[in-house]
């Protein structure tokens, strides 16, 4: 079912030969997926552009239904999903069907909105009646990342629909086959010819046509910061809008009178939770000076516990070269700025795979660049400040603002804090909770809008104001 491209409701072979899908285990050739050429492309607007006027004058009921099959065809096919994209990821399965649950969940979640797209009635007089009603904009260019290739692909897809607009899904060369499989399972479902297409291929070649296409109205983008402001200023030639959600460096905030044990275990497992590829890991831990040595030794201990077989506490390979020698990097210049507290090395192991120790760094203050940049790797930076508001410039000292954290028993100093975070969610005393209600996305180089719940319909429908004269 993979290793072919959905475009008008057909599966097709592209036009531009293939490349490898490498597996982050043992490095071996998964298989060869078709690699998208312009012309594709360039097929694949064509066909969402064709399908549009028919979909979003499809009635509301009539759309819904086939969304809520799509989520039943990706409950009946969790197995199979899993399979492909843990493979392809290096992960467990059973995190990966599970992942495909939530998605299904979130299709119908969506599939609420497809019905209760409501506008509004601004004035009604005697001679006009004025009302505003939301509009689709056409086709949505929808990119997600390898880190999250189901979970963001309806992230992007299922707002993106359920507003009416048609999509060019373009899956992450690195970790194709979960996307293409999606949207293979919504022509199954029913869904027209050209409504939901799907491709894959390299950033510069099908990525940058996609982008370019003047008939492409929106790009959702999930990847690096410095790749999101490439694409974010190819649209801005077009006026075309953007929802980006780049990269995050987020801090957690433990102040003397907080639940050291609670803070230490919710800090590491977060910045560690796949190897720390994720946007939203906590890779700066900032500590009040007076508990510094405390917490310093209990983060050690608990980091030391991980291990590539332990069960409890894994250590999975990294995903590819790429994130390997960044993190080499990013650990070398640790080394020199700051004192090792844990890990620090590679992991040889037989039969292949990319495999680091989570590694922690205690410095000074905030001036190395291993606190400031995002690594998308197992490296924590521990940062001591001496009151509030230091802790506060100190978070903010980054360019980014996805998530943040906060361990204090001070009702009051938590609201403070929270108040003056630049960052999309702040977290009190827990950490790394998610809902498909509420809001995801941040400032600065974090990006651009927001994903999830109805935050996420927003950018995705255009205001057009009707005046009825009598
Ligand atoms: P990346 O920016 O290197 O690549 C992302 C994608 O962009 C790739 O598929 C690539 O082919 C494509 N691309 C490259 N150049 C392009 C161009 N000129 N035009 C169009 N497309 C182009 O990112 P990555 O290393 O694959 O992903 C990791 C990054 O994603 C991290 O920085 C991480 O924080 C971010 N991320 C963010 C979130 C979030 O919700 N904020 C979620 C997951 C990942």
């Amino acid at each position: 079912m993979k290793q072919h491209f959905i475009i008008d409701g057909k599966t097709t072979q592209g036009s531009n030969g293939t490349f490898d899908v490498i597996s982050p285990r043992d490095q071996s050739i998964l298989y060869s997926m078709p690699n998208a050429s312009e012309a594709d492309v360039l097929d694949a607007v064509e066909a969402a552009q064709r399908a549009f006027p028919l979909w979003r004058n499809m009635g509301g009921v009539e759309r819904q239904k086939l969304f809520l099959a799509w989520a039943d065809l990706i409950d009946a096919n969790r197995d199979m999903i899993a399979a492909e994209v843990s493979a392809e990821m290096g992960v467990l399965k059973d995190d990966v069907a599970g992942t495909a649950a939530y998605i299904a969940d979130m299709i119908r979640y969506y599939a609420g909105f497809i019905v209760t797209n409501y506008g509004d009635v601004l004035s009604f007089e005697d001679d006009h009646m004025n009302v505003v009603v939301n509009e689709p904009l056409g086709v949505i260019a929808a990119m997600p990342p390898w880190n999250s290739p189901i979970e963001s692909t309806i992230q992007k897809c299922a707002p993106a629909l359920a507003a009416g607009n048609t999509v060019v899904l373009r899956v992450p060369e690195e970790a194709p086959s979960g996307g293409l499989i999606l949207a293979q399972l919504a022509v199954e479902a029913g869904f027209p010819a050209g409504v939901l297409n799907a491709l894959a291929g390299m950033g510069p070649e099908s990525g940058e046509a996609l982008v370019g296409h003047p008939k492409v109205r929106l790009v959702s983008f999930t990847g690096s910061a410095p790749t999101g402001k490439i694409i974010a200023r190819r649209c801005a030639e077009q006026m075309k809008p953007v929802v980006m959600e780049l990269g995050g460096k987020s801090p957690v905030i433990i102040f003397d009178d907080a639940r050291i044990a609670d803070a230490i275990e919710s800090s590491v497992s977060s910045a560690f939770c796949f190897q720390g590829q994720i946007c939203c890991a906590t890779t700066r831990v900032l500590v009040h000076e007076s508990i510094l040595d405390e917490v310093v030794k209990g983060i050690a201990e608990r980091v030391e516990r991980y291990d590539v077989d332990n069960e409890a506490f894994p250590i999975g390979p990294l995903f590819n070269d790429k994130v390997f020698h960044t993190v080499e990097k990013f650990v070398a210049l640790g080394k020199k700025d700051g004192t090792l507290v844990a890990g620090g090395g590679v992991i040889e192991r037989d039969g292949g795979g990319r495999y680091h120790q989570p590694t922690v760094f205690l410095f000074k203050d905030d001036s190395s660049v291993v606190c400031k940049e995002e690594i998308f790797g197992p490296v924590l930076a521990i940062i001591p400040f001496s009151s509030d508001e230091e802790a506060i410039t100190i978070a903010n000292n980054v360019d980014y603002g996805l998530a943040a954290t906060v361990y204090s028993e001070n009702r009051q100093r938590i609201f403070r804090t929270i108040r003056q975070l630049e960052s999309g969610t702040v977290w009190a005393n827990c950490n790394f909770k998610f809902n498909m209600h509420m809001p995801w996305g941040g400032p600065k180089s974090t990006g651009i809008g927001r994903e999830f719940g109805k935050y996420a319909m927003k950018p995705y429908l255009q205001e057009k104001n009707i005046w009825i004269g009598n």
